[in-house]
């Protein structure tokens, strides 16, 4: 799973990936680019590009707390060609995956053992590498009090489903293959990827919570390698 992190004075998300490295790559796959990667240790290489991966809810609770929230992301996902809805209530077992092409939402307390770090992952070594959903962990403290800007908030929810379909941290590496917090490339307006680690995405109200062109760029490539494999 992913975690994600946050600053010592405030706030959080981030993730980090847990690694069952299995490459699946074939030499046309592309899985990085400027500002996107892809969940290769978790062995995703690509997605669906006909099937629909369903956003599902553990409780009614949680449904009616996340869809308003996650739905202005969905069009884009669309737009990107992910088949992409989001649906009802279904059992959610936190340590095994679901049904396929499922994307499972639970809520738990500090899911990655620290203060505002929400938790996602893909279901690890898919057939071919190509993703089948996978389960976000959000962490329940967002709603009893802990000081989370808006933006972070709203970014860390979109951000974290974006990791079940397969998408990684685009963050700058040091030589032992450690993410450096933040560092992302930027707009220049200033505007990380959304996957960037702790945080990124957009800043204003309008555009909190919406994808970046980075994070359109990686799901249009997780597309492109099914293409390249043939996978219809
Ligand atoms: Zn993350």
């Amino acid at each position: 799973m992913r975690k994600a992190l946050a600053g010592a004075a405030a706030a959080l998300t981030a993730c980090a990936v847990i690694t069952t490295p299995t490459p699946t790559q074939a030499a046309t796959l592309t899985t990085a680019g400027t500002g996107w990667k892809i969940a290769t240790r978790l062995g995703v290489t690509s997605i669906s590009p006909s099937r629909t991966y369903l956003i599902t809810f553990a409780t009614e609770t949680l449904r009616k707390r996340y869809t308003p929230l996650l739905a202005p992301a969905v069009p884009q996902i669309n737009a990107a060609g992910v088949h992409l809805k989001i649906g009802g209530v279904e059992t959610v077992n936190p340590a095994k995956c679901g049904p396929a092409y499922h994307v499972q939402i639970i809520e738990l307390y500090r899911p990655m053992g620290r203060a505002g770090f929400s938790q996602a992952m893909p279901c690890p070594n898919p057939a071919r590498g190509v993703g089948t959903g996978g389960i976000v962990a959000y962490d329940s403290e967002y709603w009893t009090g802990y000081p989370i800007e808006p933006y972070k908030l709203r970014n860390t929810l979109v951000h974290e489903p974006l990791h079940a379909l397969g998408l990684d941290h685009p963050n700058r590496l040091d030589a032992a293959g450690k993410e450096y917090p933040y560092a992302c490339v930027a707009t220049s307006y200033g505007n990380t990827p959304l996957m960037c680690s702790p945080n990124g995405g957009y800043k204003t109200a309008t555009a909190m919570g919406h994808l970046t062109g980075y994070d359109t760029n990686g799901l249009k490539a997780l597309l492109a390698n099914a293409k390249a494999q043939g996978i219809k």
